[in-house]
């Protein structure tokens, strides 16, 4: 295809398709209800693979909380939870989905109903464990929490087999618990064709990653801050599959003609940590500076097979025990040494002139470490790092004026750097 009839567009055409995805996993959550078919709430980190084998309906509560914010009613959200004596610093996911409940408010507002049980894991951070035991004493509905230990840089192997054989324990006990609940069986066949389409979502989606290499970069966060859903709340669906595929072919046609998401391209930055989900326009704001964000830890995380030990025949032939496997192995849960060594690879390959570090108000998981992290990037390796405070899903925690202040000083800082 020659250049001329390539349009240039910031957002791609095929994200639009996400809507459409979307819309029919809330017609699923809804359709479930209806029919009485068993549902579960499950965190971020947990094996939502496993409930779809299990033919339960997931419902991801914290993927409703981007939705509340998204339709600005966090705020009220988290002012009703604060009133019910949650504290101020406490997650903003949290508050959300505790305002939500009690407000009764509808899928559209992020509400989430009451389900058949409770999921949670510790993978990512413990207040998704917390936060359940919360609602489900609230809801009064079961709850069941899976342990995940945390490989450090001394742990060896002797006691990483048996934290995956601790894991994966767990997991058939889990099967247990929903076969108590719902009667629905563990069906292996079903789990390994849910596990197919888990890996192949996941491979599409590290394929869109790798075409952010490409100068200019053709994909923005317009498509990968909403593009991340379907990750973490359909993994073994088809229907998520074509939607990346799509992007991942219109994204590849703009490669090939040199076609960027931006005009002009000239600072390409990575964002860490989650995005301020009831201000979204403020990315699009860094464009004024030519600035395009091409990486995101956070959203590449969910495209979870990146442990070179889980291959795709592990996947297909022992489904359970990849699956403890991967748990141990979450973009989020490494340790210190090997986050700044991801990091610096990562800046490296993306072509990253420099890094944005949100630290998260709500979130200890996505700030911890924050402050050592910059001082290493920019010590050992001169990497430029500007860390920024704010809140994923409070606004209250925001200050816009000061935060653009402290880009385009950045900003300056990069302009500065390239012209040496
Ligand atoms: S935002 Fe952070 S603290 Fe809140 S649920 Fe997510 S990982 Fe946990």
């Amino acid at each position: 295809m020659s250049k001329k009839k390539v349009e240039y567009r910031k957002m791609l055409n095929a994200t639009q398709g996400l809507k459409n995805v979307m819309g029919r996993h809330f017609l699923a959550i809804e359709q479930a209800y209806r029919d009485g078919k068993p549902t579960a709430w499950a965190t971020s980190g947990s094996p939502v693979e496993l409930l779809y084998a299990m033919d339960v309906q997931p419902i991801l509560p914290e993927n409703s909380a981007t939705i509340s914010a998204a339709q600005k009613y966090s705020k009220d959200f988290i002012e009703i939870a604060e009133a019910e004596g949650f504290s101020y610093d406490l997650c903003s996911y949290f508050k959300t989905n505790v305002g939500a409940v009690i407000s009764n408010a509808d899928l559209t507002k992020g509400g989430t109903g009451k389900p058949t049980f409770m999921l949670s894991t510790d993978v990512i951070c413990d207040t998704h464990v917390n936060w359940f035991e919360v609602q489900a004493e609230r809801l009064n509905v079961p709850h069941y929490t899976l342990d995940i230990p945390h490989v450090v840089s001394n742990t060896n192997n002797r006691q990483y087999d048996y934290f995956k054989k601790y894991i994966t324990e767990q997991l058939y006990d889990f099967f247990d618990f929903i076969q108590e609940i719902t009667g629905n069986e563990y069906n292996e066949e079903k789990a390994k064709a849910i596990s197919q389409n888990s890996w192949d979502l996941s491979m599409v989606w590290q394929d869109i990653y790798e075409l952010r290499k490409a100068i200019p970069c053709p994909i923005s966060t317009r498509d990968t801050f909403g593009g991340l859903f379907p990750l973490f709340t359909m993994p073994g669906l088809k229907e998520p599959i074509k939607l990346y595929k799509r992007m991942y072919r219109e994204a590849k046609t703009r490669v090939d003609n040199g076609i960027g998401a931006l005009e002009q391209e000239e600072f390409r930055l990575m964002f860490e940590g989650i995005p301020f989900w009831y201000n979204l326009k403020f990315f699009g704001m860094l464009e004024r500076w030519n600035s395009i964000i091409v990486y995101e830890p956070y959203t590449y995380a969910f495209s979870k097979y990146m442990n070179p030990k889980v291959t795709k025949e592990m996947v297909l032939s022992q489904p359970i025990e990849a699956m403890s496997e991967l748990m141990l192995s979450f973009w989020y849960i490494y340790d210190l040494k090997t986050r700044i060594k991801k990091f610096e690879e990562t800046v490296r390959e993306w072509k990253i002139d420099g890094v944005l570090l949100h630290e998260n108000l709500s979130c200890r998981p996505n700030s911890c470490g924050l402050y050592d992290l910059k001082r290493h990037l920019m010590d050992d390796y001169d990497i430029p790092c500007l860390l920024i405070s704010s809140d994923m899903n409070d606004p209250r925690k925001m200050n816009e004026t000061q935060v653009i202040n402290q880009i385009e000083s950045f900003i300056e800082i990069l302009r500065k750097r390239k012209k040496k």
